[in-house]
């Protein structure tokens, strides 16, 4: 799954036009800056896997033949499904994961009598017992069953849609991590690697898709068919995918593959965009691994709708996305969504073999999946549109990660998971960004080439099987001279962020001289346990000589430097660490800001924000970088000192001095907007666009009166003609009018919203109800998201829009209204929303109402989310009381 793509772009821009809202937003917001207090979990290794609640290994599957029968209009369904296993240890019982389904009827070939059937609610099984031992052995369990087809996006669910012939339900499956068990009973675990072949009794004049494609299709009477599908490779439940729609699908053959992009009735225009990016990456991918896509086809299938935990998933041969980051609309969508479209179809498409073909054998590992496929898929996107500088992007992301992995609440890449909903609380920026960071780091040292040869080796070995982590490097150092297991070791199993400190640089001889020192980047009191790591650090002075060392330890290690220019660390920034500059160091580099490459340039702004929001260095160094910003900067860079401006503004908001501040911004960026201008330029690059909409965005926040005006002015001629605003600028202009709206624009914004021409528009109209500075505006969003008028997956994300700017409102209202809230919520993931809405507060108030309902609603080992909230509020009040009167102080001697 995706799920930090949204996070990321966040991060970027910081900024929250409607398409960004998730309850995940504020904690992007918080994690933009990138520091605070660490108190990390260290690995406890193998005592963990003990306790994990996994299913008796003495019964494995082989084969599922499944045939379901779906009741759209009633949201229920029946099944019937074999399954062939093996009994390896005699039993007399047999025990599988089942969740939501009624079994009606079971038995097992050879048995006369039925077994009895006994669930675990709880632990979501089922179990027959027959009462004596089965003979160890192949065999075949028959059950048929009923069970639910869901309004949220887990297990079997529907999605309805409008069109001008009324309201239209489609049906799909999500089953990561473990809601296949709602759908078949089955050994829904990664490791449990079975076959599967899917049929399904539909009406004739709708398009079943599958894993594999259709192999025979007979009707029946009544206006209904019968529909067998392939049967699949050795795979993962998790991976099973079943859908069924009023669809169209447009596709090509590429490489011997079938690749499509399968939508509802009449988009088939905005899909061309996926598939021309499918092709090119499928080429791309089946020469990087080695091992060519072994399916048939490749299906990229956009449902209407919406979740606020994931985006897109992997199924094998079947991928499933939420339209709006599938679908490219003309007259919606912004270049920054453009380029999150190629960027989620190639981190879905590495999964195909880094998940699908090979997976881990426990959520454990759930990184060698998430942490491969965000860094694969910017690896693949940077070959085909290096003008997108998506490596200089990704540093975004990274400073996210290094924020989360400072804080309480973070975790080693490689962590114990004890149950599926501690899982669900495993999809998050350590096991994606760091994870994607750690890789980039690794091959980087190890070179392209040698990193590339011990990926093929491990796809090659480990097909249709499961790994451990350690699998991986074991492939990458067979065939290297240069192994990289320890670095991987320090950095995948132990939490926190390794600092590599400039003692001091001295020039003698023609060479400069470093004194480098290790630490690690966390100002938690608790958080005293010393770590080390082996960290490859490059270093470079501003003519371009470098030099590269692995170092560790404490004690001081110099490396030597040809010339006596200023050198900078961590040059190119592909590594994990913090670079914390001498004081001579950084006035040297600083001075030479605007002279360093953009890599660099924004390495040393998030260094020094991290470092100044902890006092490590003094705010004025931050602030003075921002006022000497070059006014030729990359684009990518610029938006990222938009987000930080606007977390530090998020971090103000109420404080007298907040005004100070806002007029400081906009002295900074208003100019930079007038230079970028409010429209497309001819010739302009695809960034630039990206940088227009974070600058208009950010400006409306900062109450600039002539960005507001100008939104205004567009917003009233686009209510006269939509035709008016163009993709570009629509979403952002809507946006500003959003914020600052009064009644009278609120309830033009609500008609838009109930009378918008697609389910992607109405998400985003109704969403901007809820952003709005006016509280009593934010309330009435928030009553309106329960009353049943938005669409079902829509109410969630109104919440988290209402959250960015009103933690406390947000909160209270899904306190008030759980039982309502979490109805719309998928179950593995409800434990993440409320602490989600709270995560970019400084009200410790919110801590301590935090705990009192996670102690009433939220299983203990589901907490993780909770912790991260708390201490993301702790560090945020922190610095709004410590850091903030230094920013005023600073403002004040620059006469502001
Ligand atoms: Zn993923």
């Amino acid at each position: 799954m995706p799920k930090p793509s949204l996070a990321q772009r966040l991060a970027v821009a910081g900024s929250l036009p409607s398409l960004r809202w998730t309850a995940s937003a504020a904690v992007a917001v918080a994690v933009a800056i990138g520091a605070g207090a660490a108190r990390a979990a260290e690995s406890p290794g193998s005592g963990a896997a003990a306790q994990r609640v996994v299913l008796p290994a003495g019964v494995t599957p082989d084969h599922y033949r499944i045939d379901i029968t779906p009741n759209a209009a009633q949201r229920t369904f029946t099944g019937i499904v074999d399954i062939d296993l093996t009994v390896h240890q005699p039993t007399e019982r047999i025990l599988l994961n089942s969740a939501d389904l009624v079994i009606d009827k079971a038995s097992l070939a050879g048995e006369a009598a039925p077994p009895d059937i006994a669930y675990d609610t709880k632990a979501q099984t089922a179990s027959f017992g027959f009462g004596h031992a089965l003979r160890a052995g192949p065999h075949t369990l028959h059950l048929e069953y009923h069970g639910q087809i869901f309004e949220h996006a887990s297990g079997f669910f529907s999605l309805d849609y409008e069109t001008p012939a009324g309201k239209v339900r489609a049906l799909f499956t999500q089953f990561e991590n473990s809601d296949a068990r709602r759908f078949v009973p089955s050994w829904d675990e990664p490791g449990r690697k079975a076959s599967f072949s899917l049929a399904a009794t539909v009406p004739a004049d709708l398009m079943p898709l599958s894993n594999m494609p259709m192999t025979s299709s007979e009707d029946l009477p009544g206006g209904l068919k019968h529909v067998q599908f392939g049967t699949t490779p050795k795979m993962s439940s998790y991976l099973l995918f079943f859908g069924l729609g009023d669809f169209e699908r447009i596709h090509r053959m590429v490489e011997g593959v079938d690749v499509g992009v399968v939508v509802k009735r009449g988009d088939a225009a905005n899909a061309t965009y996926a598939l021309d990016a499918a092709a090119d990456i499928l080429r791309y991918y089946n020469n990087y691994f080695g091992t060519h896509y072994p399916l048939p086809k490749l299906d990229m299938i956009a449902g209407p709708g919406a979740s606020q935990f994931f985006g897109a998933m992997e199924n094998w041969g079947a991928i499933f996305y939420f339209e709006r980051i599938l679908l490219v609309d003309p007259r919606v969508s912004t270049e920054a969504d453009k380029q999150r479209v190629y960027t989620v179809v190639a981190h879905e498409m590495a999964h195909q073999w880094f998940g699908d073909l090979v997976t881990m054998a426990w959520w454990d590992d759930l990184w060698l999946n998430e942490g491969f496929a965000s860094w694969m898929q910017n690896k693949v996107t940077d070959n085909f549109h290096p003008e997108w500088k998506v490596w200089l992007q990704s540093l975004a992301g990274k400073q996210s990660a290094m924020g989360e992995d400072a804080r309480d609440g973070t975790h080693p890449i490689i962590t114990p998971i004890l149950d599926v909903q501690q899982a669900a609380g495993a999809f998050d920026t350590i096991t994606y960004t760091k994870g994607a960071a750690v890789i980039r780091t690794l091959e980087s040292y190890l070179g392209e080439d040698a990193f590339r040869a011990g990926v093929r080796r491990y796809m090659h070995d480990h097909a249709y099987g499961n790994t451990v982590t350690d699998d991986l490097w074991k492939a990458i150092d067979a065939g290297s001279s240069r192994p990289i297991t320890q670095i991987a070791h320090d950095l995948t199993r132990q939490a926190g962020v390794p600092m590599v400190t400039e003692a001091s640089a001295t020039c003698s001889g023609g060479k400069t001289l470093l004194e480098l020192s290790q630490g690690h980047f966390a100002i938690d009191a608790d958080s005293t346990k010393a770590r080390l790591w082996h960290v490859p650090v490059t270093v470079a002075t501003l003519d371009g000589t470098s030099a590269k060392e692995v170092i560790f330890g404490a004690a001081p290690t110099t490396m030597t430097v040809t010339g006596c220019e200023p050198v900078i660390l961590n040059a190119g920034q592909a590594a994990y660490f913090r670079s914390r500059y001498s004081n001579a160091g950084l006035a040297a580099v600083a001075t030479r800001y605007a002279t360093l490459s953009a890599d660099d340039q924004l390495g040393l702004l998030n260094d020094t924000l991290s470092l100044a929001t902890v006092g490590d260095v003094p705010m004025s160094t931050f602030m003075d970088l921002t006022r000497h910003f070059p006014a030729d900067a990359d684009a990518v860079v610029i938006s990222a000192l938009v987000g930080q401006m606007q977390v530090l503004d998020h971090i103000y908001e109420g404080l007298p001095a907040q005004a100070a501040f806002r007029t400081y911004a906009r002295g900074v960026l208003a100019p930079v907007l007038a230079h970028v201008g409010w429209d497309k330029v001819a010739g302009e690059s695809d960034n630039t666009a990206v940088l227009r909409d974070d600058l208009i965005a950010a400006l409306g926040e900062f109450n600039d009166p002539d960005v507001i005006a100008e939104a205004r002015k567009r917003f009233e001629r686009y209510v006269g003609d939509p035709s008016t605003l163009d993709a570009a600028t629509r979403r952002t202009v809507l946006r500003v009018v959003a914020v600052h709206a009064d009644t009278a624009s609120w309830d033009q914004m609500h008609a838009l919203a109930k009378s918008a021409k697609t389910q992607v528009e109405r998400q985003e109209l109704y969403g901007l109800l809820a952003v709005a500075e006016d509280p009593a505006l934010v309330q009435r969003a928030l009553d309106l998201s329960l009353s049943g008028e938005p669409p079902k997956t829509t109410a969630p994300g109104m919440i988290g829009a209402a959250s960015r700017r009103h933690p406390g409102m947000a909160f209270e209202f899904a306190v008030a209204h759980w039982d309502q809230v979490e109805a719309f919520l998928e179950p593995t993931s409800s434990a993440r929303f409320v602490p989600r809405l709270v995560a970019g507060a400084s009200d410790l108030q919110l801590v301590g109402k935090l705990d009192t309902f996670a102690e009433a609603h939220i299983p203990a080992s589901a907490r993780q989310d909770v912790r991260k909230a708390d201490a993301n509020i702790r560090y945020f009040a922190a610095i709004r009381k410590d850091r903030l009167p230094e920013v005023d102080r600073w403002l004040k001697s620059q006469g502001s």
